[in-house]
């Protein structure tokens, strides 16, 4: 099989990270998260400890140094030179991300990086507008998706798991609110393209979805 780029788009909580990144490992890719990396301008806007507003994330973005570094199936998310990977899966970052990502020099600035990132190929890069703007031309292009229910309920465990108490209705609404976001800003905003392979992966288990993945790969 040629080195393939696969691009792997859909809404909050779906799953991409985990399958992508696990395909990924299964085809000896690199995967690339770019939902991490508006995430890491998030964080660091934070820190700044200010109200957050459109300026101060711009003024935060012009210099900032983000950088994925993929290793043994995991990603280590930098900024500045600093390890953020687990700091930047806050509820904090969260509540702020689709503020940020919907900023046009922020969105210019990571897809520079993105495109540069998937240049060489045999990558797996997920997020919400990578077929229809990052790499329109990727060889395998799907859509990820799975109820809402189901979303906020993966991402509750998820939560959980890492010792955060979150209300399931509250995550529920949040996701909902992320995605509205998201579906709605003005420059590349999260949609199917019409040439993307729909996966709804509702009932589905992580085996059952990174299978489905790589059959559409072959
Ligand atoms: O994938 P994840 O949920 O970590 O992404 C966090 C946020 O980053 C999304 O809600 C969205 O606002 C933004 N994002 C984006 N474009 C991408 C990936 C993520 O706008 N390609």
């Amino acid at each position: 099989m040629k080195n393939l780029v696969i691009a792997i788009d859909g809404p909050a909580g779906a799953g991409k990270s985990t399958a992508a990144r696990l395909a990924a490992k299964k085809l000896n890719y690199t995967y690339i998260d770019t939902g991490a990396m508006y995430r890491a301008v998030a964080w660091k806007t934070l820190q700044n400890k200010e109200k957050v507003t459109d300026a101060l994330i711009i003024e935060v973005v012009k210099d900032i140094k983000v950088s994925l570094h993929y290793e043994q199936g995991n990603t280590l998310v930098f900024v500045d030179g600093k390890e953020v990977s687990g700091e930047i899966r806050t509820p904090e970052v969260t509540g702020i991300v689709s503020q940020v990502a919907k900023l046009r020099p922020v969105r210019e600035k990571m897809v520079a990086l993105q495109r540069k990132m998937a240049a060489a190929g045999a990558v797996v890069m997920d997020g919400r507008d990578i077929a229809s703007h990052v790499l329109p031309d990727a060889d395998v292009k799907i859509f990820l998706t799975a109820s809402i229910e189901e979303r906020a309920q993966r991402r509750w465990k998820e939560m959980k798991n890492k010792g955060y108490a979150v209300a399931l209705d509250g995550l529920q609404a949040e996701m909902a609110a992320r995605d509205k976001a998201d579906s709605e800003r003005e420059i590349s905003p999260l949609v199917q393209c019409k040439d993307a392979i729909l996966l709804d992966t509702t009932g589905m288990d992580i085996d059952e979805v990174v299978t489905a993945i790589l059959n559409m790969c072959r």
